[in-house]
């Protein structure tokens, strides 16, 4: 029997806020937080470590099945570790932003990330689960969809920020030209491209803070859950 699954899928473009976001509904809710991207962005990285061409479906599909992805989000920002190993700040180059992006347009690749994001969330019973295709083909019967959106200045202006603060040194426009360049890769490709679930509730949150967009999902989606809230 297949246990019964609260799901709440927020979609989106890179810099639309998902990740802080979904992070803050899951705290509040008391759900499981599931980053999808970084799954995908693990995997990436397991691909550059093997040295695994992306074009290669076979070696692709024997290392999707030999990883070891763990999500720990008892501490103050979630970790994620492959294979044993803390790799939650190596996933975040813009390298990786881009190999993650084309390796997730292959199909043995969103079969495998699929079934175990599905695990995942099975596991929790109740989950946040973000990404690009949460609403439309991991989690179809979700009962709250929600797809973030800004616009490509917005976006790229956070996401410039971001990076700063890292200390890293960037420059805006390169910044807002991978932007631009990842976006149209995922909604182009052919398999679970970037796009609204038909019934996903459509935020965008150019103007809005974290907390605005937080307290509307969050408005939402507690009514919707209160039977299944203990
Ligand atoms: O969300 P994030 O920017 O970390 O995702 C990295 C990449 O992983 C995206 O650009 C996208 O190509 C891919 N991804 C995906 N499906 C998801 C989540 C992420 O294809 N559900």
């Amino acid at each position: 029997m297949v246990r019964e699954i609260s799901v709440i899928a927020i979609d989106g473009p890179a810099g639309a806020g998902k990740s802080t976001v979904s992070r803050e509904v899951a705290k509040r809710l008391g759900f499981m937080y599931l980053d999808t991207g970084a799954m995908y962005r693990a995997l990436a990285l397991a691909v550059k470590k093997a040295g695994i061409d992306p074009q290669n479906d076979k070696s692709l599909a024997s290392l999707c099945k030999s990883l070891n992805i763990r999500f720990d989000a008892a501490q103050a920002s979630p970790r994620i570790f492959l294979n044993g190993e803390d790799v939650s700040e190596h996933i975040r180059t813009p390298e990786i932003d881009m190999l993650a992006s084309k390796i997730s347009a292959i199909a043995v690749v969103r079969q495998e990330m699929t079934r175990l994001q599905r695990a995942v969330a099975e596991k929790a019973g109740r989950a946040v689960a973000e990404g690009r295709d949460m609403g439309t083909v991991v989690f179809p019967d979700a009962k709250c969809k929600f797809f973030l959106t800004a616009t490509l200045e917005e976006r790229a202006r956070r996401r410039y920020e971001e990076r700063r603060q890292r200390g890293e040194k960037v420059d805006p426009a390169q910044v807002a030209r991978e932007l631009k360049k990842r976006d149209e890769q995922d909604e182009k490709r052919a398999l679970a491209p970037l796009k609204p679930a038909e019934d996903a509730v459509i935020i965008d949150t150019t103007q809005l803070t974290i907390d605005e967009v937080v307290d509307k999902i969050c408005g939402m989606a507690k009514p919707r859950f209160a039977q299944t809230q203990k």
